[in-house]
């Protein structure tokens, strides 16, 4: 048995059977030929294999297959059928006399970098297409088989160096028991996605995928941030008392779930959800959240294929704010760059992504997508409770920028009579220290503040937040991170606008207490966080967490703080602390 230590991302206990991912880059090999017509015989039976793979993929009638999937699908048909895709391989093949591999993969490069510079956006979304299409050839001629996390027909723990955001969001989540990577931080997406589909995880491993072999029995501990690896019959034994143990603490939490999250002195706080896809909505009334804090609407754009249409995210905003009974849903404008890359931003071209063309910045360049998510939004907000978030929001500049953004689409609508809720609040992310330092400034342009923790630490300390080599580092109470927190919220009072946070602070027990005492007046998180957020705001006053804020807020370092709090939550709250 193997036991390896990695950072807990995903909480409860999985046990199953490891599935490799390691959809990885392959290195395509190359070399001179001289039979150029073996070299087209291979690359035309390696189209007819993979044409093959997505006509069945197509017909295998899995329910995870969106109308979208089907149309890519068909999109990736029609291109390997394409006679100037397969004319100007040959052309080449005859020319350069080079292994077809090498030959396909250099085309593609091209046409990628052609694509890529077009101004036509609609050219420019086939980049993506085309890298999908031209590995699946690859695949075959390297004899890799492709696998796709969308089509898993049998329950797996699955293992992998990192998974793209994209990769997560479009897996199917009920056969993914349990996650474990080399790669990854608490807040990477894939951590978050985890947490939000209830699936255990442990990430930062460092190198699990050399440790584990295909069919391997695995132990995932989300709680501990354990992996166990080929386990005794003994350890499994301890290990399904200790999954039962955790299910009955989960449901017993859930019996808050009607009550209110109010202090003992009779503070109301509000409590919400963060999602990434629609079909989360279920989850808000079964974890009893007053409304969806975050809805993180880039994961409508990460599938591979075409950009969503006006009338696509319609139906999908009006669909998550009509599930929610009128709750208030707060959906964030796209928010792409970073390690959320999509097919139009070419991040990975970008010298430094997480500091670079993200979120608004990308929006405000690319108002065609912008307005029309905007239009989509307006549009939507007849049919619920919503309210608009701006993220990365560096400086007063860009709100001014958003919000004339904002009227434009309102102006254009009320000329061509299609109804709209003039009343939406219009929030904003503080996520950047800049806009942390402004907030006084902001707030007087904003109906509410939602703090951005995982971004805000980030760049506050400047630690990537997926970096495992350097999680040590990003501390979310660091004395720098609780200052700007106060100073947020405290402008944000001043103002008469409410404090919020969606980062993946706010569902972390050990920060409830402090965030309170600071005076945070809505809390958002992965739905299953909320019951034992709410149990502890339950068992406390406002007095006794101000008075702990006030002494933390007295101590210099982070270690020191961690301690402290550490100690108290598990005392005084019965936090469960690993
Ligand atoms: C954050 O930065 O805290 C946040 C909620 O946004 P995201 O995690 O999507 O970057
Ligand atoms: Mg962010």
């Amino acid at each position: 048995m193997d036991e390896l230590v990695g950072i807990s991302a995903s909480p409860g206990i999985a046990i199953g059977t490891a599935f490799l991912y390691l959809d990885d880059n392959p290195t395509v090999p190359r070399y001179s030929v001289d039979d150029i017509g073996r070299e087209s015989d291979r690359f035309h039976r390696a189209i007819a294999k993979a044409r093959a793979e997505i006509e069945a993929l197509k017909a295998r009638q899995n329910s995870t297959h969106t109308p979208e999937h089907l149309q890519f699908l068909d999109s990736h048909l029609l291109m390997l059928g394409d006679a100037d895709f397969t004319a100007s391989v040959e052309k080449k093949l005859s020319a350069e006399k080079q292994n077809v591999e090498w030959v396909l993969f250099s085309t593609m490069q091209e046409l990628i970098s052609k694509l890529s510079a077009a101004e036509d956006s609609y050219l420019r979304e086939r980049t993506a297409d085309i890298h999908d299409v031209s590995k699946r050839v690859l695949g075959h001629l390297m004899f890799r088989e492709r696998i796709s996390l969308a089509d898993l027909t049998q329950e797996v723990i699955l293992v992998g160096h990192d998974l793209l955001p994209s990769d997560a969001v479009g897996m199917n989540k009920h056969m993914v028991k349990g996650i474990a990577l080399d790669a990854g931080g608490r807040t990477s997406h894939t951590a978050i996605l985890a947490r939000s589909f209830e699936i255990p995880a442990v990430l930062g491993l460092s190198d699990v995928t050399r440790h584990a072999s295909l069919g391997d029995q695995i132990i995932v501990d989300g709680n501990r941030g354990k992996v166990l690896l080929r386990p005794t019959e003994k350890t499994r034994k301890r290990y399904l008392l200790v999954q039962r143990e955790w299910r009955k603490r989960e449901v017993r939490l859930m019996g808050l779930n009607e009550l209110p999250a109010e202090t003992r002195d009779g503070k109301l706080i509000m409590l919400k959800a963060n999602i990434e896809v629609p079909e989360e909505v279920d989850s808000i009334a079964a974890h009893g959240a007053d409304g969806i804090g975050l809805y993180r609407s880039e994961f409508l754009f990460l599938t591979p294929g075409a950009v969503p249409t006006e009338e696509e995210q319609y139906q999908a905003y009006r669909y998550v704010l009509e599930s929610v009974d009128r709750k208030p849903v707060t959906i964030r404008t796209l928010d792409v760059g970073g390690d959320k890359v999509f097919s139009q931003l070419e991040s990975s071209r970008e010298r430094n992504p997480i500091l670079g063309w993200r979120a608004v910045r990308f929006c405000l360049a690319n108002t065609d997508i912008f307005h029309t998510q905007l239009r989509a939004l307006l549009r939507a907000s007849v049919h619920g409770n919503l309210r608009i978030m701006f993220p990365m929001i560096s400086g007063i500049e860009e709100v001014n920028q958003v919000l004339e953004s904002l009227q434009t689409v309102k102006d254009d609508l009320r000329r061509e009579g299609v109804t709209f809720r003039d009343d939406i609040p219009v929030g904003i992310m503080i996520e950047v220290p800049s806009a942390a330092i402004t907030s006084d400034i902001l707030a007087k342009k904003s109906d509410f503040f939602s703090i951005g923790t995982n971004d805000l630490i980030q760049y506050t300390i400047a630690v990537d937040r997926g970096n495992e080599k350097i999680a040590y580092l990003y501390e979310p109470f660091h004395p720098g991170v609780l200052r700007l927190l106060k100073m947020i919220i405290d402008n944000a009072h001043a103002m008469g606008i409410s404090a919020g946070m969606c980062g993946e602070m706010a569902g972390d027990p050990l920060a409830t207490l402090i965030l309170l005492g600071l005076g945070l007046d809505e809390f958002s998180m992965s739905a299953s966080g909320i019951p034992e957020v709410k149990r502890i705001i339950r068992s406390v006053s406002m007095s006794e967490a101000e008075e702990v804020v006030g002494e933390v807020l007295e101590m210099k370092s982070f270690v020191e703080i961690d301690r402290f709090v550490q100690e108290l939550m598990e005392k005084r709250f019965d936090v469960q602390v690993y």
